[in-house]
């Protein structure tokens, strides 16, 4: 694990906080999402850039254009920036656009194909790679994924809990299954783990509990979205939080001291 470099604060700093909203709408509602963001403790803005959606013909995400949008983030703000990648044309063009950071999501993470796509793309390049749970319960198949990214020679690996397919309770979008993150933990006990509360709720009533749960179980982090207008957004309207509701969070998990 190379901690000497411009993204070891990612090993050292807890919690790790990432932030910005599902997908990337506008340039306008990117900037004033992340200007408000830099006043928090936040280290990271994500923004989706292509989006994997269930059935066809809704929005997909706007692609190219939003990446020029979220490399003017990272200029306007000095935010290290990250997206979702799901094959090598991804990482090609997210390299071009000096994107910092990238993470695989939970459909791409249950396809073995399709991560040994991108790890044999990774070949050679020194980016940090997120690897979020897959939507099945197989702890094997998260396992494989950080293997197959781990086996590429990349040097920042983390995961992401974001829950698994839930069709036994409609009380969160996804279920949490703490026991398969911190098994995960053991497998490899130097590696970061980061919550994604805004995927295993669905609603943003319930991120700030679901956060100070993952901070007891001890993760070193939480990816939360965050949007100007919730309202309005294109996707997961419900678990987008505004800025402001992100700051009263944080604050409250400073209060009860259980994250630092
Ligand atoms: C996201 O982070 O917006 C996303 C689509 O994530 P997941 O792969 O966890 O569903
Ligand atoms: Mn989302």
């Amino acid at each position: 694990m190379n901690t000497n470099n411009k993204f070891s604060f990612l090993q050292s700093k807890k919690p790790i906080i990432i932030s910005g909203p599902c997908s990337a709408e506008s340039q306008d509602q990117l900037l004033s999402t992340a200007k408000k963001l830099k006043h928090l403790d936040v280290d990271v803005f994500r923004a989706g850039i292509w989006k994997p959606r269930t059935r066809p013909n809704g929005f997909e995400g706007f692609g190219i254009t939003a990446l020029e949008w979220l490399k003017n983030v990272k200029l306007e703000t000095g935010f290290n920036v990250i997206t979702e990648i799901a094959n090598p044309y991804h990482l090609e063009k997210i390299l071009e656009y000096e994107i910092d950071m990238v993470w695989i999501g939970a459909r791409t993470t249950g396809s073995p194909f399709a991560v040994q796509e991108i790890a044999d793309a990774l070949k050679g390049i020194d980016i940090p790679v997120f690897v979020k749970n897959p939507l099945i319960p197989d702890l094997n198949l998260w396992i494989g994924a950080i293997e197959r990214i781990y086996n590429s020679g990349a040097n920042n690996v983390f995961a992401i809990h974001r829950g698994f397919y839930n069709n036994v309770s409609n009380e969160y979008r996804n279920l949490p299954e703490w026991n398969l993150p911190i098994e995960l933990k053991k497998v490899f006990p130097m590696l970061t783990i980061i919550c994604d509360p805004s995927h295993i709720s669905g609603k943003k009533e319930y991120v700030e509990d679901i956060s100070k749960e993952a901070m007891n179980f001890n993760f070193d982090g939480l990816m939360i979205e965050t949007h100007h207008n919730p309202k309005i957004a294109l996707t997961d309207q419900n678990q987008q939080m505004k800025p402001e509701e992100l700051e009263i969070l944080l604050e409250n998990l400073k209060a009860e001291k259980i994250a630092i």
